[in-house]
């Protein structure tokens, strides 16, 4: 019998998920049982993945450095991906902009229904992390980023997941690998492209429980999510999340299309179980481990520019991010704020959403404690904080699944786009034993 393709696999799991627990919450006891017999096992998906997700990084990183063998291509492609980044984070945050301002969310929302959220939500405990959480990034110094990127202790910083120190400690070390004599590098050269290749199949094994785990995550999700007359209330801003981010999917298809040559269909085909699981996860950094595999073996980046484009840009390009963040503070500002909407504050959510983008961490909900930054960057109202959370809160998980799927095809294409202009967009190096398991080992 042929096998279905994983990606279907995985969708079918998510409807099945979405099924069984609209049907669970039903009866008494259904979402407690979800919450402990079904939920873990999405949990212990997404701590397999960020269990991999470091040694990765350093593997892929050190393997794809110590291949190259002229450092100044690294330089050139480091200045070329931050750039490509920035630029396409800009073109988000613009179709977020248009989309927000001719949508003209705001305009839906009734008094009532900003008392019944406020009421509900604006001293929720969640509202309230968010507001802590934006509280202490802002206490940051202007330079704090740069220094927060050289660790002090290695073993911390992998501890602590902090992708940016893990890269620069990596970096260093694939270059100082390649200027030692050969026979002194040779012995560290090889147990590293060996480490490489073994946590490269760890990524295969986990991807098996993929189908599994995402029904038991999405069931996680929709069990404990809100009413839906919430829901429906919100339901323009939603849309016009959902529309600008389904815009930056087209813009991305463009770019494959037209500069990197290959067919697009082709590229979303095989980028999609990283998007999926992105969707399912909510997170770019547990979903990075799926997207290096996608991406080197399904598309044929070549590692050497996807072992640095891919950690990079999972940690600072948030092109989903940036255009939800856009949306949101407008929206905020059209309902609780229209004096603050002027030509001047929408440029300085240009940038301040490109900046907060870059600054959100690749985890669930991160985008809205950022989005605070980006209120207080065009002057809105402190105490109104709250309330403005509170607005966008109930329907920020499903938006953030939709955002960091995006977030995730971003870090693809740019690492296509980057390995192209570097002549390294090769043809798919599919393994063996690669998304099924046949039985023969
Ligand atoms: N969850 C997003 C990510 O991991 C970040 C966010 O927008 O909240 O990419």
């Amino acid at each position: 019998m042929k096998k279905i393709a994983l990606h279907w696999q995985i969708l079918i799991g998510m409807i099945l998920g979405v099924l069984f627990a609209l049907f669970a919450v039903k009866y008494e006891g259904g979402e407690e049982f979800i919450s402990n017999w079904i939920a873990p096992v999405g949990t212990i998906f997404i701590n397999a993945l960020k269990l991999i997700a470091i040694p990765l990084i350093l593997a892929s990183l050190i393997k794809g450095i110590s291949d190259l063998k002229d450092i100044s291509k690294f330089k050139n492609m480091g200045l070329r991906t931050i750039l490509i980044y920035i630029g396409t984070t800009v073109i988000a945050i613009t179709i977020g902009l248009a989309a927000v301002n001719l949508g003209q969310p705001g305009g839906g929302i009734s008094e009532k229904t900003v008392t019944e959220l406020t009421e509900k939500y604006a001293g929720d405990s969640g509202v309230q992390k968010k507001l802590k959480g934006a509280e202490s990034q802002q206490k940051a110094g202007p330079l704090q980023f740069v220094v927060d990127m050289v660790p002090a202790n290695i073993y911390k910083a992998m501890s602590d997941g902090k992708m940016l120190q893990v890269i620069f400690f990596s970096i260093l070390f694939g270059i100082s690998l390649i200027l030692v004599k050969e026979h002194e590098g040779a012995p560290l050269k090889a147990l590293f492209d060996s480490f490489n290749a073994v946590i490269l199949k760890m990524v295969d094994i986990i991807m098996l429980i993929t189908p599994y785990a995402v029904f038991a995550l999405l069931a996680g999700v929709v069990a404990s999510s809100p009413d839906s007359s919430v829901l429906i209330a919100l339901l323009n801003y939603a849309g016009i999340v959902v529309l600008g981010l389904v815009i930056m999917v087209v813009v991305y298809v463009v770019i494959v299309s037209v500069y990197t040559k290959k067919n697009p269909f082709w590229f979303l085909k095989q980028i999609s179980p990283a998007q999926l699981v992105a969707f399912s996860t909510s997170s770019s950094a547990a979903t990075l481990p799926v997207t290096i595999e996608r991406v080197e073996e399904h598309i044929g980046v070549d590692k050497e520019v996807s072992s640095f484009v891919l950690p990079v840009g999972a940690t600072i390009n948030m092109d989903g991010t940036s255009l939800y963040q856009a949306v949101a503070a407008v929206f905020i500002m059209q309902v609780l704020w229209p004096e603050g909407l002027g030509f001047g504050n929408q440029m300085t959510i240009v940038l301040t959403a490109l900046l907060a983008s870059i600054g959100s961490a690749a985890v669930p909900g991160a985008g809205m404690v950022m989005l605070v930054a980006v209120l207080k960057a065009v002057g809105f109202p402190e105490e109104l904080y709250p309330v403005g959370l509170a607005l966008i809160f109930a329907v920020d998980r499903p938006l953030d699944m939709c955002r960091t799927a995006v977030n995730v095809t971003g870090d693809a294409v740019v690492s296509m786009v980057v390995a192209k202009s570097l002549g390294k967009l090769g043809e798919p190096k599919i393994q063996d034993w690669d998304d099924s398991y046949t039985g023969e080992v």
